[in-house]
Order: C-alpha cells, then sequence, then structure tokens
C-alpha cells in the first residue's frame, strides 16, 4: 500500500527500467507506467515488489493475481489450509497482525491465518522494509502467490509505523499485504487515482487475471481494505463487498 502523499521530489534516484523488463511487466496485465527499480528490485503498481529473476520466472497466465472484485488465475491451492505467519518486527507490529489475522478468521474462509513465533514454519514473514520505501511513500508491500502457495514475504515501513496512533491503521496495512499474498488485486486497479489521487491511470486489464466476482463491483469500491493508496492511521476494515469477494474467492 502506497501513503498517498508522494514525495516523488525527495526520492533517491531510480534506475532506468529495460524496455524488455517493461514490455514484460505489460505482457503479464500489469501497468508498466507505474513501475520504479531500485536496487534491482521491481515495484510495481505502488507496493508488489519483484526481483528482477522472479520476473523472469512469472509467465503470462500462471502468474496473475486480480484484485478484491476481480479473483485471479493464481489463486492459494490446497485449500482448506492453515497459512502460518511469523512477524519479524516490534510488539506493534505482532499485535497489529493479530488484529488482521482476526479480520481474515472471522470470514469463515477455506484459509485460516495462525500467527507462530518461529520463521521455520512460516509461510509468510513480515519484516521491516528497507529505508527507500519511506522516501518513495511505501507504507508495505508484497507479492501474489506462485505455484499455489501465498507469497512469503511482507515488509513493513517502520519510518510510518513505529508512532502510529491507531493501531487499526496498521493493521488495515498488513491485512492489504497479506491479501496480495493470497492473491487479491488493488480494488481500484483501474483508475489508481481513486484512491491516490493524481490523473486516472490504470494500473492494467490484469492480463491472464482480472476475472470480475459476481455481486461485487465492477469500478473501484469506496473504503475497500485492498485500495491502492491509504494513510498510515486509517482504518479499512472489511466492508460488505470486500467479504463478498473473500467468500467467493476462499
Ligand atoms: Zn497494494
Amino acid at each position: 500500500m502506497v501513503f498517498q502523499e508522494n514525495s516523488e521530489n525527495q526520492t533517491p534516484e531510480l534506475e532506468e527500467i529495460p524496455s524488455g523488463v517493461l514490455a514484460k511487466i505489460a505482457d503479464l496485465g500489469f501497468n508498466a507506467t507505474e513501475v520504479k527499480m531500485y536496487k534491482g528490485e521491481l515495484i510495481i503498481e505502488g507496493d508488489i515488489r519483484i526481483t528482477l529473476d522472479e520476473l523472469d520466472q512469472m509467465s503470462p497466465g500462471n502468474s496473475l493475481p486480480v484484485e478484491e472484485h476481480y479473483h485471479t488465475d493464481n489463486l492459494v491451492t490446497g485449500t482448506p489450509r492453515t497459512i502460518n505467519v511469523y512477524v519479524n518486527m516490534p510488539q506493534k507490529y505482532r499485535d497489529a497482525t493479530d488484529i488482521a489475522i482476526t479480520r481474515y478468521n472471522t470470514e469463515g474462509l477455506n484459509l485460516t491465518f495462525n500467527r507462530v513465533g518461529s520463521s521455520g514454519q512460516a509461510d509468510i514473514i513480515i519484516r521491516a522494509s528497507p529505508w527507500y520505501y519511506y522516501f518513495f511513500g511505501i507504507l508495505g508491500s508484497a507479492g501474489f502467490p506462485s505455484s499455489g502457495n501465498p507469497h512469503g514475504t511482507i515488509l513493513m515501513t517502520r519510518a510510518y509505523y513505529d508512532n502510529v496512533s491507531n493501531i487499526n491503521g496498521l493493521a488495515t496495512t498488513i491485512a492489504h499485504e497479506m491479501g496480495h499474498c493470497i492473491g487479491f488485486r488493488h480494488t481500484d486497479y483501474m483508475d489508481r487515482s481513486y484512491s491516490c489521487g493524481g490523473s486516472s491511470d490504470n494500473e492494467g486489464d490484469g492480463g491472464v487475471g482480472a476475472n470480475h466476482i459476481p455481486g461485487t463491483p465492477t469500478g473501484p469500491s469506496a473504503s475497500s481494505w485492498m485500495l491502492a493508496c491509504g494513510s498510515p492511521e486509517g482504518d479499512r476494515p472489511f466492508t460488505a463487498d470486500d467479504k463478498t469477494a473473500l467468500g467467493y474467492v476462499y
């Protein structure tokens, strides 16, 4: 998730992205105009972190997620299934993760989240993001499932959250990144300006992954936990449409 006030004029120097890389990103159904590269890592659509090696291994048709009101071709399989989450961060982050987990588990999905005390058992590890996330306005990042397994890493930006007063805001961002890890795209991927401000900007058609979920809006969904941009203190518990989408996919 991205902080809605972009701080473009104070960012570290981004690397030039080879045209072949941008073409691959577009082939995968993502918006190739919304890509940042730093130290060989790509950030696409605001908060999806992919290394160049991982990009090489992705191919259209087996790699992409969707957004909340659209489900992806690539989800977590083997359900019902328990997903263990290890938080390698201070207590506040463990507390917020527990809130996020409760939000998911309350929905009675075929995925059950469980916080564990060691990395060895973990399907998802939550740890601190690198320093430059703060300069890019990135609250946290994640990735999408691969080979039927959830994405394994969530990075959270301590500069935004160590002193946050509303722990539900932190829980919302963790729940958002968990949503990516199990295959949800941004609710407003068709127009990021809905939550991010600025000019209208389509993240891409989702290529292989934008399958609309019956009973949910086709446009941006107000207050959804999967909006592209938010604020550190903003709490967005699951809306009725979010719950419909979660229940449909899992
Ligand atoms: Zn996101």
